[in-house]
Order: structure tokens, then sequence, then C-alpha cells
């Protein structure tokens, strides 16, 4: 039986908004088809009042009032709802996005991590005191940036929602959160569980709606004081061209097409499933999964066949299900990643992939087979172009010194992994990859929250996660004084002014 579809309204202020100036948008369960959700899009006057009441609560609301640890307890207590809603929000994830329940499980023990780990930052944003020498003073102070507009791509909503949102917070920010129209669901719980955490009105504002229209206006509106962006390179390119326009700075998360060196001494056992999740997780839509298998010389062939053997077999299914592999998030994106198996043919062989999946209960979804492509360069368009799919591109090197030439010969850096039992040679590998991450015999450590994580190149700047993520919603301002001793009254010559 087909459950009512959920109805996901606009959050601006005190305000939730049923309907929207332009109109209502539709999510759908990439596995099967069928409509889970209807949403309020925005258009221009609901973002006027979206970016009106975030102002409000950073110009004059209490947040900035309240004591450090008093801001601190109340993110911990977003963190406490979200994991006592956790299978909720994972099942409607994993429902949304179509991602298996596992991954949307880390997504939402990841978001309620974000939560804990700046919770506990609020109350050492510390400035520094500088020494100008004697008579002067002079110290800095950390103050937020202001309201904070977080525009949100599909494959990770909800941990990329806290993954900006929790730092802005703890940093002072008043946020806008702007989701991709493809995943709009989980959205309005993150905002419930800030709301139910006791968060001032207006602090966390809830714009759904089409990325050319709310995405753009909000985007451009002179009340946004800094974006931080999750998305492809071509949006983003739009996004700096918007914030340009009103001067504001913006933190580009983008693509990327990250590479995994594989050394004939590495222990097989354990890197080849680290490489297998490293590019099928979540069905290759992960902006660091790692795409190109650079594999040594002399072990090519034996690794081609484990993973073949490996991969053949992965069992597809709704998200729900738990599968090895979900679906991608569309139809259309589908087409799009199947049109990359016709340019793996032309480049190279494509070994696994082709099969259109078979069995019946897949026919209403977004499925495609996992592929596995060998004898395209490293200059391919199969082995160049984020495809954002489950396609693993196997190219073989013959020195340590090609392989992290091949890994750095690419449009993006977001991360690299490198394999090898010998350590100098994993860290040599680790000094002269251009990316912004590298990873030694491992690629993702769980609930990585505390390290800092962005790319070089097109795949971005600024930096998320850890400490440093929250650079992007503070302003520094230097406080300076000058003060001279005053001259010693008459008769005492240490300057003390007698009583008497
Ligand atoms: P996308 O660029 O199509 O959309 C991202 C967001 O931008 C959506 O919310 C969309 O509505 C909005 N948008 C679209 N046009 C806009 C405009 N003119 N102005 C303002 N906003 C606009 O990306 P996607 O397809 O949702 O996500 C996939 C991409 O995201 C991939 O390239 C992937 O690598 C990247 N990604 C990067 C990271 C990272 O941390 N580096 C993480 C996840 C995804």
């Amino acid at each position: 039986m087909k459950s009512t579809p959920l109805r996901i309204p606009l959050v601006c202020g005190r305000q939730i908004l049923n309907d929207g100036s332009d109109g209502v948008g539709h999510s759908v369960d990439p596995a099967t088809g069928e409509v889970i959700a209807v949403f309020a899009r925005a258009g221009a006057a609901e973002v006027e009042l979206a970016v009106a009441a975030a102002r409000a609560a950073f110009d004059t609301g209490p947040w900035r009032k309240m004591r450090p640890f008093e801001r601190a307890r109340m993110l911990q207590r977003v963190g406490e709802i979200i994991l006592a809603r956790r299978d909720d929000i994972a099942r409607l994830e994993s429902q949304d996005s179509g991602k298996p329940l596992r991954d949307a499980y880390w997504e939402v023990d990841c978001a309620a991590r974000f939560f804990e780990f700046y919770g506990g930052a609020v109350d050492k944003l510390h400035g520094n005191s500088i020494p100008l020498g004697p008579n002067w003073s002079d110290w800095t102070v950390k103050e937020p940036i202001g309201v904070s507009l977080h525009i949100i791509p599909w494959n990770y909503p909800f941990q990329l929602i806290a993954r900006g949102v929790a730092p802005a917070l703890a940093a002072g920010c008043a946020v806008i959160i702007k989701p991709s129209a493809d995943t709009p669901c989980t959205a309005w719980e993150f905002v419930k569980a800030c709301q139910e955490a006791g968060l001032p009105d207006g602090l966390v504002n809830l714009v759904n709606g089409r990325g050319s229209v709310a995405g753009d206006l909000l985007a451009r509106h002179k009340g946004v004081d800094q974006i931080t962006f999750t998305g492809s390179v071509e949006t983003g390119e739009r996004v700096m061209v918007a914030a340009a326009s009103h001067a504001v700075p913006c933190n580009m998360e983008l693509g990327g097409k990250s590479a995994q060196l594989l050394f004939a001494d590495a222990d097989l056992d354990r890197a080849l499933p680290i490489v297998a999740n490293g590019v099928f997780t979540h069905c290759g839509q992960v902006c660091n999964a790692g795409t190109r298998l650079l594999v040594e010389h002399a072990i090519h062939d034996e690794v081609v066949a484990r993973l073949h053997e490996r991969t053949k077999g992965m069992r597809l299914g709704a998200g729900l299900d738990d599968p090895d592999m979900g679906p991608l998030i569309s139809k259309s994106h589908q087409a799009s990643v199947e049109r990359y198996y016709d340019v793996a043919r032309q480049e190279g062989e494509l070994l696994l992939g082709a099969e259109t999946p078979s069995d019946p209960k897949l026919a209403g979804g977004a499925f495609v087979r996992p592929a596995l492509v060998v004898g395209a360069g490293n200059r391919s368009r199969i082995a160049r172009e984020e495809i954002f799919g489950p396609v693993l591109t196997v190219i073989p090197f013959r020195s340590a010194q090609e392989a992290v030439d091949m890994a750095n010969d690419s449009p993006f850096g977001l991360v690299a992994g490198v394999h090898t039992t010998n350590i100098s040679a994993a860290l040599a590998a680790a000094e002269a990859l251009r990316v912004g991450q590298v990873w030694i015999n491992a690629f993702g450590v769980g609930l990585d929250v505390e390290f800092p994580f962005g790319g070089y190149k097109l795949s971005g700047f600024g930096r998320e996660k850890g400490l440093e993520a929250l650079a992007a919603y503070q302003q520094i301002k230097n406080v300076c004084i000058h003060h001279p001793m005053p001259p010693a009254p008459a008769g005492r010559p240490d300057g003390v002014v007698s009583a008497d």
C-alpha cells in the first residue's frame, strides 16, 4: 500500500509555511519512483522572510548574548535529540536518497558528532594577545561573521547540513539552509531537532526550492554574509559569481576524481575491500569516491581479477533493505552514468557494468550495476571527469613517481589513498600528492569529524570539519590601546599619590 507523502514546509523564523510562491516540488524514492514527499518551494517572498528572520536573530536576538557554555549545552542537546530519533531519520534519509540503511545511520551518527564536537568548542573560541612593547596592549577578538547560507547537495543531505551548520552556530552565526530539491526530507527533521533543543527563533531557517530560483536569490541576497556551498563545480562557479556581487566570502566544497595508489607490497586482503568500498559506497555518489585505482604493474592483473570477482556479485536493492548498493538518485542521473559506460567502451574495456539489472523488483528504480574499466589511460575522459556513479577505472603504473604524477594529473584534488607496507614510500607519496586529505592504508575512519576536509584545485577551497572549519564563520577584530604612564606628581618619584 502506498503511504501518504510527507509535507515539508518552509521555516522562516517563527513562521512555518506550507506554501511557497514557487509552487511545490515532489521528492521521489529513487528505488521505486514513488513520491514520498511534497515540499513547498520558496520564491522571492519567502527568501525575503527567511533572510529577515536570520538577520533579526543575528543582529538583535538572544544567541550572541548568551554565555558560551549555555550555547554549548544547547548545541550538544541538538546532537542528543538527533541520536534519540536515529532510527526515524535514518529510514527517511535512506528512502529519500536511495542509500543503504547502514550509510544513512552513519550520516545521522556523524551529524550528532558534529554537534558534540562544535558544542564542545563554543567556550574555547578565544583570540590572542599580541606584544607591542611598553604602554601598548593589543588583542584579537573572534566574532561571528553573521548570516550564513548553507547550500546542500542531495548525496549526504543530513550529514552535510550538520557539517556546516554546527560550526556556524558554534561561532555565533544565524543560518539559512537550502537543501537540494531531490532530497528535502531530513532537513525538516534537522530543523525540528534545533527547535526542540531550544535554539532561538530565526537562528535556523529552512528554504526548500529550486536552485535556479531560491538558491540563486539567496546567494545574491545582501542580507547574507557568508556562503557554504557543497555541490558541483558548475553550480559552485555560479554561486561564486553571486557571492562576488555583494562581496561575501564562501567555502566551496566541490567535486572530485580521487586516486587510490596500490603498491605491489600492499596487503591485498586488507586493501581491496577498502578500494571497493571507497568507490561503490552510495553507488559512487560520493564527492571523495576513489574512482581511479592506480595499481603497480606487477599486480595489475591479479588486482583486476580479484576486484572483478568481488564486484560482480554485489547485491542491488532499495536502501531500506540495506543492499550492497542502492540506486542512483534519479532516472536522469542514471542516463548520465550509462552514457559513461559507452565512453568507457570507446576508451578502454568495460569489464562489468553494462548488464542492466534484470530483477523485476528493481524495474521502477534508477539502478545500474557497478562498473570496472581497464585499458583506458589516465588522460581519458573516463579517468578525468566526475561521473558520480559506481565506475572504477584501473590504470597501471611502473614507479612511485609515475603513480604520484598520474594522481596529480587531474583537474580535481580532493583526497587520495595510498596502500603500501613501506611507510617511507607512503610518506613520500603523502608529501607529493596535491589533495586536501591523504589516507594511508585506509580511506575513511568512520565518524571523521575531528580533522579538516576540503579540496585543492577544482575540488574547491575552504575547510570543513575539525577546528579549522570554525574560521569560515568568524571575523577577527583587533583592538589596540595606547596607555602611556601619566607623568609622576611632584614629590613622589614613583607616581603614587599619597592619601595624606
Ligand atoms: P548541484 O551543484 O547540482 O546542486 C547543489 C545545490 O546547489 C543544490 O541545493 C541546488 O539546488 C543548488 N543550486 C543549483 N543551482 C543553483 C544556483 N544557481 N544558485 C544557488 N544554488 C543553486 O550538485 P548535486 O548534483 O546536488 O551534488 C553532486 C555534486 O556535489 C558532485 O559534484 C559532488 O562531488 C559534490 N559534492 C561535494 C562534496 C564536498 O564536500 N566536496 C560533498 C558532497 C557532494
